[in-house]
C-alpha cells in the first residue's frame, strides 16, 4: 500500500510538472505555426509565404524563407539599334552596346545620313562658289555699309554677300512707277548674323517661286548697294546674280523683262 501511494504521488508530480512546464516557443514560419520545441504544442497559424512574382532573373520566391516556385522568366529581347543596346523589354537589362550610326557621307543631294536608321546630320554638301564669281565685286563688309549711303557715297557699289534668307515677299511699287510692278524683297542674314534688305526682282510677272525655292539655302549674292534703308533700318541691295551653294545653280533676275 505504501508503495502504491508512492507510485501515485510520483505520477501526480509528473502530471503536475508536465502541465506547468514553460513552453519554449519557436516563432511561426511560413509553413509552421508558433510551436513549442519541447512539447510540440502550437499556437496560431503558419504565416504563409510572402510571394514575390518571378522576374527575368529570379523565379517566383518567398521574400521570407526563400522558397521558390517555378523558374525565372526569359528576357524578352529587343534587338540593338543605332542608339540603343540590345535590351530586355521587361526588365530593361542591356546586353552589349548600341550599334552606332552607319554614316554615309553628305552629297550634294543629301546630308550625312545613317544607312541603317536614316538619321541625318548637318546639311547637304555645298558647292564651292565658282572661281571668279565675285571678281568684279567687293565683299559687303557690314560695318562699312550700315550707314546712310548719301553721306558715305557708297550707293551703287557692287558688292557680294554670303548668307541665307527664310522667305520672300512682294512689295507693290506700281504707284511709284506708274505701271503694274512688284519688287520681291527678302531679308538676308549674312555669316556674321547681320541683316541686309535684299530686293530681288522688279518684274511683276516673274514667279516668286524661283526665289522662294532658295529659302534656307546657302547663297552667294552679287548685288548693288542702294543705300541704308531708314524704313527697314538695314542696308539695302538689289540683286544682280545669286549663286546657290546647295544646288550649284546661278539665278539671274529678269530685269524689266516684260517692260
Ligand atoms: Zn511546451
Ligand atoms: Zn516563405
Ligand atoms: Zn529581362
Ligand atoms: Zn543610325
Amino acid at each position: 500500500m505504501k508503495r502504491y501511494l508512492c507510485f501515485m504521488i510520483m505520477i501526480f508530480v509528473l502530471i503536475l510538472a508536465g502541465c506547468s512546464h514553460e513552453h519554449q516557443w519557436a516563432d511561426a514560419t511560413c509553413v509552421e505555426p508558433k510551436t513549442c520545441i519541447e512539447c510540440g504544442e502550437t499556437e496560431g497559424e503558419a504565416l504563409g509565404h510572402q510571394w514575390v512574382e518571378a522576374t527575368c532573373t529570379e523565379a517566383k520566391h518567398c521574400s521570407r524563407c526563400g522558397e521558390t516556385e517555378g523558374v525565372p522568366l526569359e528576357h524578352d529581347w529587343e534587338e540593338a539599334t543605332c542608339t540603343e543596346a540590345k535590351h530586355c523589354r521587361i526588365c530593361g537589362y542591356a546586353d552589349g552596346d548600341p550599334l552606332g550610326h552607319d554614316w554615309a557621307d553628305a552629297t550634294h543631294e543629301a546630308p550625312k545620313t545613317c544607312k541603317r536608321c536614316g538619321e541625318t546630320e548637318g546639311t547637304v554638301l555645298l558647292y564651292d562658289v565658282p572661281a571668279g564669281f565675285t571678281k568684279e565685286y567687293e565683299f559687303g563688309e557690314f560695318s562699312k555699309f550700315n550707314s546712310n549711303a548719301s553721306e558715305n557715297g557708297l550707293g551703287g557699289t557692287m558688292i557680294w554677300l554670303n548668307g541665307s534668307y527664310e522667305n520672300v515677299s512682294t512689295l507693290d511699287i506700281s504707284a511709284d512707277l506708274g505701271r503694274k510692278m512688284n519688287a520681291f524683297i527678302s531679308v538676308l542674314t549674312d555669316q556674321e548674323g547681320n541683316q541686309w534688305l535684299v530686293q530681288i526682282d522688279l518684274d511683276y510677272y516673274t514667279s516668286i517661286e524661283k526665289y522662294s525655292n532658295l529659302c534656307g539655302h546657302s547663297l552667294c549674292i552679287l548685288c548693288e548697294y542702294q543705300g541704308f534703308s531708314g524704313v527697314y533700318e538695314m542696308p539695302a541691295v538689289i540683286v544682280e546674280k545669286i549663286y546657290d551653294m546647295n544646288t550649284g545653280n546661278i539665278i539671274e533676275p529678269e530685269w524689266y523683262a516684260s517692260m
